[in-house]
């Protein structure tokens, strides 16, 4: 064997080996297979994770056929996982039999509630990664890394209710970039998607915690959703990001561009019934940030 294919061998088992290590560090996942969400993947980890149709449980789904409170699946240590029924109306079912107690999981077990089918993936398994890629393909927008417009209003509309139920805050912030047409003229529509591309980066980095969405909404448009934030926390993240993108040199061709951005900031509150209702007082208040002359906060005053 010559050295160079010595060399090829030692790449690939060290890159076999990192895969390996990446899918240690992934949690245990159930996977829906078939049905209306196909390939979203939920992570289950220590301790107890509900499932049901109420926007309370950990994973919820809002099917027909599956109850409020449908099964828990437990866990002590995050790699062995015992799932039981939750009183549910139409029962579980675990590889076609009805769940009557506490069952451990195995590799590819298949938990049925009315039309779901979810399979369980162990803790290191390294099919998950591909399933991780399949749903970040599905659920991203190519040029920026952000969240798709579809994936940011799945996440609105549960939010909402969660903060429905729980009476917990929820902020929404929206941004349009400022006099966008003129930059792609002026510059060129290459320059146009550095801006996108950065700017995502930069916010990404400055300003969006771990259980904020961020996400990509239209072509100059992004939104940050962030529960546990109240209006006036939400106002003050905005002006932060505004004066961020204010100050940040974009550079294109050694030439500075200008790049603002209006935004509008909306909070779940007394007359917001759904997602959409939360996001039309942002759209509103982006409206008014930009006829009070772009480059500034504004939220919604009803
Ligand atoms: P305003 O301050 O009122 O928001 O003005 P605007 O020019 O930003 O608003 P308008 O909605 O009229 O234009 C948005 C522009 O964004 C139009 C489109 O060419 C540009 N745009 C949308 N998506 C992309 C993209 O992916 N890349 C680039 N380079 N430009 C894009
Ligand atoms: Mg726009
Ligand atoms: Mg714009």
């Amino acid at each position: 064997m010559s050295d160079d294919s010595t060399i090829v061998i030692t790449d690939i088992k060290a890159a076999l080996s990192a895969t390996d290590r990446e899918a240690e560090e992934k949690d245990a996942a159930l996977l829906a297979v078939g049905g209306p969400i196909n390939g979203t993947l939920f992570d289950i980890g220590t301790g107890e994770t509900s499932c049901g149709r109420s926007a309370q449980n950990t994973i919820p789904l809002e099917f027909q056929g599956v109850s409020r409170s449908q099964f828990v699946v437990h866990s002590n240590d995050g790699y062995n996982f015992v799932v039981n029924d939750a009183g549910s109306k139409n029962g579980t079912f675990l590889n076609n039999q009805k769940l009557v107690g506490p069952t451990p999981l195995n590799k590819g077990d298949i938990i049925k509630v009315g039309s779901i089918a979810l399979r369980f993936l162990p803790k290191g398994d390294p099919e998950r990664l591909t399933y991780d890629k399949l749903s970040m393909d599905a659920n991203t927008d190519g040029l920026t890394s952000c969240y798709n417009k579809m994936y940011f209003n799945n996440q609105c509309e549960l939010e909402v209710k969660k903060s429905k139920v729980t009476g917990t805050p929820l902020a929404l912030i929206l941004f349009d970039l400022d006099h966008f047409k003129n930059l792609n003229d002026n510059y060129g529509h290459d320059a146009g998607d550095y801006v996108l591309k950065d700017l995502s980066g930069i916010i990404r980095k400055n300003g969006v915690r771990d259980p904020d969405i961020f996400a990509r909404y239209g072509g100059e448009e992004f939104v940050i959703l962030l529960p546990m934030t109240n209006l006036k926390q939400g106002y003050e993240i905005a002006e932060r990001l505004r004066k961020l993108v204010e100050d940040y040199q974009f550079i294109y061709d050694d030439q500075r561009l200008p790049v603002t951005a209006s935004i509008g900031v909306a909070d779940y509150r007394q007359g917001v019934l759904n997602g959409n209702d939360l996001f039309r007082r942002a759209d509103n208040a982006v409206y008014m940030a930009k006829d009070n002359g772009r480059n500034q906060v504004q939220f919604f005053k009803g």
